[in-house]
């Protein structure tokens, strides 16, 4: 039997027991199967230096990072409400989504990143507060996010794959050596998601030359901006990424916000 595990949750950061949590949610794989039996996980860091290593199959991993209160009853109600919605897009069968889609599918999506960021700890950027913060007040994704949306035709193997990088821009006034970016792309079903998040103020805005060179590039593969945004979205004649515009879809975007300094990539099935 496995012995319980006791630490800080990543949500409400109460000291506590903690649950197990699936990376991806238990009625993704109810609709979604999964093709790989075993995931390959790289760390990539700028140079030669990589490290791979093999682990179960990417829709049984889970992370013992949430209290029972957050991943049953938080993460339950989050999880009702976006499988009602996400469900037959996923599937292809549903290609508008209104606001209220979009809010919940955000809010959805935002939590996977602030799970996914735990299977790669040494990639972490999103601050404890601003997970705090999420988990107690919030109706929509923290300031920073980004959270982009489009249709996906491609092998199933990709189903479950996922790939984190972070990155770190010097345009802060005060600038580091530690990454201050994240981005994330995942495929499921029908669907490929891509997030950003960045704790530099002066991107935090959006309203910035490189927010407008990947949101132009995103929109021409045919994703559309989940959050922030307020109207309904329309994939009815939309592009569909195929697998070669999602193979290349990090390194085209990093390519887009000016290539800053890539500090380490975690890669899941990529
Ligand atoms: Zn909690």
């Amino acid at each position: 039997m496995k012995t319980k595990t006791y630490g800080r949750c990543i949500l409400c950061a109460n000291h506590t027991f903690l649950t197990r949590e699936h990376i991806f949610a238990d009625w993704i794989g109810e609709i979604i199967p999964s093709t790989c039996n075993s995931t390959l996980s790289e760390l990539i860091r700028p140079g030669d230096y990589k490290y791979s290593f093999r682990d179960i199959k990417p829709s049984e991993r889970t992370l013992d990072i949430l209290c029972d209160k957050c991943n049953n009853e938080w993460g339950g109600r989050l999880q009702r409400k976006a499988s009602e919605c996400l469900k037959p897009f996923l599937l292809g069968n549903k290609l508008v989504l209104n606001e209220r889609d979009c809010r919940v599918i955000a809010r959805w999506i935002t939590c996977f990143t602030m799970v996914r960021e735990f299977l790669h700890p040494e990639l972490m950027i999103i601050p404890r507060l601003v997970r705090k913060s999420f988990r107690d007040k919030s109706d929509l994704p923290p300031k920073g996010f980004a959270v982009w949306i489009g249709r996906f035709n491609g092998p199933s193997r990709a189903d479950y794959s996922s790939w984190h990088r972070t990155l770190n821009f010097l345009l802060t006034a005060k600038p580091t050596k530690a990454p201050n970016t994240t981005l994330m792309k995942f495929v499921v079903g029908k669907a490929v998601f891509f997030v950003m998040y960045t704790s530099v103020l002066e991107l935090q805005e959006w309203d910035n030359a490189h927010h407008y060179a990947i949101l132009k590039y995103l929109n021409s593969l045919g994703m559309q901006r989940i959050f922030n945004n307020t109207k309904t979205l329309d994939f009815t004649s939309s592009h569909i990424v195929d697998a070669h515009c999602y193979k290349n879809l990090m390194e085209q975007v990093s390519k887009h916000l000016g290539d800053p300094l890539p500090i380490i990539t975690g890669v899941t099935n990529a």
